[in-house]
């Protein structure tokens, strides 16, 4: 449909939609007609004072026009009434009358999309919170892309997988509503810049992809002309900090590219490859371009090869638990903590810093989880037989904490093992705010009736401390070891060290500093009326047996407990 048939169109029976937003897309303006919708602008009263105009004078915007046209994607309009309608945008940069600042108006004409990109379901269509396209919709189109490379021998185009830097930060800390909007305003600020042929789709969370399906550029120059492309996204979405309220949002974009090729490649595979540039661009510290490279293809399949073998070392025995126990001032074991251990059969030992993060995203995790439940529940039965009842740790991946089948399988452990709910302590990460607090709270609690304490984990690390510290039922908090490394040495740390034992001391909470290495660090700590400690200086972990062995023979004091301590685990850090 060219620009004359669109207004055409756009008089006819269907409503035209029109609406101003600013930089940060709030909206300025809309006309009468956009009352019928939802989430087109919420803001018609602000804006019709902003610019003093009225729903009539809006063919007077035809003079604002400083650039040109820019024709946009289809996008899936919810009425009052909830049904939805598909709708051309055209996108305008015009100047706000009043204060001459930059605005983008945005006319919206119904769709005439054709039959085969029709939404079969709003849901797999477009993205409700957005109304960019959806996964499914940038699949279908990508895989049309690749095909026509293919068949048309038309020139490639490129898939970007973009992602907002510190977004889980925000949402944990202000909220999801928040969160929401600061997607909604990047996602339209991404869809000011994008061509028309461009498809713009959310993935998920902070995750979004551009679709250039041609580049028409001369093969030598693509690189370049990509970089450009990323660049001015990365512009658009970051130059000016989001602003919501009276709080502002610096955010940073981390986009990963895959530029399309002519060969036996799926739109699946092209997605991966998009997505593993961008975790890369995301590990080199946010706010980078990173094209994809076959280099990365082998860290993807070294990786799906990992998660495949640690399948199967769920079921036999090459996953170990090892223990490292936690000590308090006078040398007593005030609990210890199950960390697991994989020796594979061919690479050896693999570190648990590795697997356990591609156990959370294949959702090995809760097999895993299980099993170490599993174990402790076993290793604390055995532990009250020789008359210790310390706790027992385990570290519990924040999104099992959304599902009730962990409570479940904990209330059946205790049963089957006989064990009481007081002789495990769950470590948790800030990251269980993410998702759903209430259900998280509930499940907690739930626990908490069973008699199981919580410990927040890498506590020193996050932002959300207090949020979390005043609502869920907490007992003890860790503080990270990146803070107990460089005690004495870094004033900072010793800073945060000390307002955490402060601050824990205030709430009742007891304090475990982890990474213990040095007899300064202990000293400090001590000092300092840290609760317990755990490290190498007193013991590293060691396999369960061997450490039921030191208990039976009374060898647990620091030092004690390795088979071979080390030459500094000889001395006992004012114990
Ligand atoms: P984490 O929970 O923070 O565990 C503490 C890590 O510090 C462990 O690393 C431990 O071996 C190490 N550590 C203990 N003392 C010292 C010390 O004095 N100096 C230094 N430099 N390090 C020390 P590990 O065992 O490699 O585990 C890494 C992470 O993997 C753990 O961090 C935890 O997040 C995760 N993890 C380990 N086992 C499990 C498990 O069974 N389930 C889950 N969900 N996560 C686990
Ligand atoms: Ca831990
Ligand atoms: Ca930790």
């Amino acid at each position: 449909m060219n620009g004359n048939e669109k207004q055409t169109a756009a008089q006819g029976s269907a409503p035209l939609l029109l609406h101003i937003d600013d930089s940060n897309g709030e909206c300025l303006y809309s006309n009468a007609a956009t009352q019928a919708y939802e989430g087109v602008c919420d803001a018609q009263a602000l804006a019709q004072e902003s610019l003093g105009r009225t729903d009539s004078e809006h063919s007077g915007l035809a003079r604002l026009v400083r650039g040109h046209y820019r024709v946009g994607r289809t996008q899936l309009v919810e009425k009052a009434t909830g049904q939805h309608e598909v709708f051309d945008t055209v996108s305008i940069p015009v100047k706000e009358a009043r204060t001459g600042a930059d605005a983008i108006c945005t006319l919206m004409t119904p769709s005439e999309i054709k039959s085969h990109e029709m939404p079969t379901s709003k849901a797999e269509t477009y993205d409700s919170l957005t109304g960019l396209a959806s996964w499914n919709l940038l699949h279908q189109r990508l895989a049309h892309a690749l095909a026509q490379l293919q068949t048309e021998h038309t020139t490639p185009g490129a898939l970007l997988v973009l992602n907002l830097d510190g977004f889980g930060l925000i949402n944990r800390v202000r909220g999801r509503e928040i969160g929401d909007t600061v997607l909604r305003i990047a996602a339209k600020r991404l869809l000011s810049i994008a061509r028309a042929s461009c498809t713009v789709a959310r993935i998920e969370g902070a995750h979004f992809a551009a679709l250039v399906p041609e580049l028409n550029t001369p093969p030598d120059s693509q690189a370049r002309y990509v970089m450009g492309i990323a660049h001015r996204m990365q512009l658009a979405i970051g130059a000016d900090p989001i602003v919501i309220g009276d709080a502002s949002y610096e955010i940073s974009v981390s986009i990963g590219v895959a530029l399309l090729r002519v060969g036996d490649i799926s739109a699946n595979e092209m997605l991966r490859e998009a997505e593993a540039a961008s975790a890369r661009a995301r590990k080199e510290g946010g706010g980078r371009i990173v094209f994809y490279e076959p280099k990365l293809q082998t860290y993807l399949a070294e990786r799906l090869e990992i998660t495949q073998s640690l399948a199967r070392a769920l079921e036999t025995k090459e996953l170990k638990m090892f223990i490292q126990p936690q000590y308090a001032h006078d040398g007593t074991v005030t609990g210890a903590e199950l960390l697991a251990r994989w020796t594979h059969a061919t690479r050896g030992v693999i570190s648990p810093a590795i697997f356990i993060p591609l156990a959370e995203e294949s959702g090995l995790i809760e097999r895993l989880t299980h099993w170490s439940i599993e174990v402790a529940c076993q290793t604390a039965f055995e532990l009250r037989r020789l008359g210790s009842t310390h706790p027992l740790s385990v570290n519990i991946s924040p999104k099992l904490l959304t599902n009730h089948r962990l409570i479940d399988f904990v209330r059946e452990t205790l049963a089957r093992t006989e064990v009481p709910g007081s002789s495990l302590m769950f470590e948790v990460t800030e990251g269980i705010l993410i998702d759903d607090v209430e259900l998280v709270e509930h499940h907690m609690q739930e626990l908490q009736k069973m008699g199981i304490r919580f410990s927040v984990d890498d506590f020193g690390t996050g932002y959300s401390n207090l949020v979390l510290l005043k609502r869920l039922p907490l007992s003890e908090l860790k503080i990270d070891q990146s803070l107990v490394r460089d005690i004495p040495a870094d004033l900072d740390d010793i800073a945060i060290a000390r307002m955490i034992l402060g601050m824990a001391r205030q709430l009742n909470l007891n304090v475990v500093a982890e990474g213990v290495e040095t007899l300064e660090q202990a000293k400090f700590l001590w000092e300092n009326a840290c609760g317990s400690l755990q490290g190498y200086l007193m013991a590293r972990p060691l396999p369960i047996a061997h450490w039921l062995e030191a208990v039976r023979t009374g060898r647990t004091a620091p030092g004690q407990a390795n088979e071979k301590p080390g030459k500094d685990q000889k001395l006992i850090p004012s114990c």
